[in-house]
């Protein structure tokens, strides 16, 4: 079983992870929980790359470069993690996965999702999750909940954020069997509470 997490920083999508982790694990289920980008040792060198100023003379990352190393990293994540994990029956849980990249890439910025979608699915040799949390709320508040310093997409402005939640809705709307939209406004609780329902439906059938 693979699931995914989705939404914009600052939403709960890390501690919803854990909750799910522990629940699963509790029910005698092998879980694998990694993250995007990051996930790998190669994506970690990536994830560096595109969140922290290379240099401070450094041009900014091409929008073509950046659905690039964010599409190296998938693959590398897939790969070397998600496929093998998957292959030996265990469930994975990633926090963020390719529709991260058509939100952010082509959410944001000047790319249409067409291409980010092709570019995700051949990086991935089209692997989907079978279920993803969008957990979804306004980015001017769930910025504030962020505990450490902005990274560079992070500070990006709120224009840019609504745009990514926007379109995370869209994506959502478009794919309503593989998404679930949870309300992440609320206590931490009430979101799990509907994360819970929908994994032992999953896992009953
Ligand atoms: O969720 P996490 O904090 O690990 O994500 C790191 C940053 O990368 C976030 O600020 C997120 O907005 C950005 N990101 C992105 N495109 C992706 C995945 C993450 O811009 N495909
Ligand atoms: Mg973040």
């Amino acid at each position: 079983l693979f699931v995914s997490f989705e939404g914009v920083d600052g939403v709960g999508k890390t501690t919803q992870v854990e909750r799910l982790r522990q629940y699963l694990e509790s029910r005698d289920r092998t879980v694998l929980v990694t993250r995007e980008p990051g996930g790998t040792p190669l994506g970690a060198a990536l994830r560096r790359l595109l969140l922290h100023n290379i240099a401070e003379d450094a041009a900014d990352i091409a929008p073509r470069a950046e659905a690039l190393i964010f599409a190296a990293d998938r693959a590398q994540h897939v790969a070397e993690t998600i496929r093998p994990a998957l292959d030996r029956g265990e469930i994975v849980i990633t926090d963020r996965y390719l529709d991260s990249s058509l939100a952010y890439q082509a959410g944001g910025r000047e790319l249409t999702a067409a291409e980010i979608r092709d570019l995700s699915l051949w990086a991935t040799n089209g692997l989907l999750p079978v279920r993803t949390y969008l957990l979804d709320m306004d980015p001017a508040a769930s910025h504030t909940r962020l505990q450490h310093d902005a990274d560079r997409m992070e500070s990006a402005g709120d224009d840019f954020q609504s745009r990514t939640r926007q379109a995370f809705l869209d994506l959502a709307a478009a794919e309503p069997n593989r998404f679930r939209v949870i309300d992440a406004a609320q206590t931490i609780d009430r979101v799990w509470e509907r994360i819970r329902e929908d994994i032992d439906a999953l896992l009953a059938v």
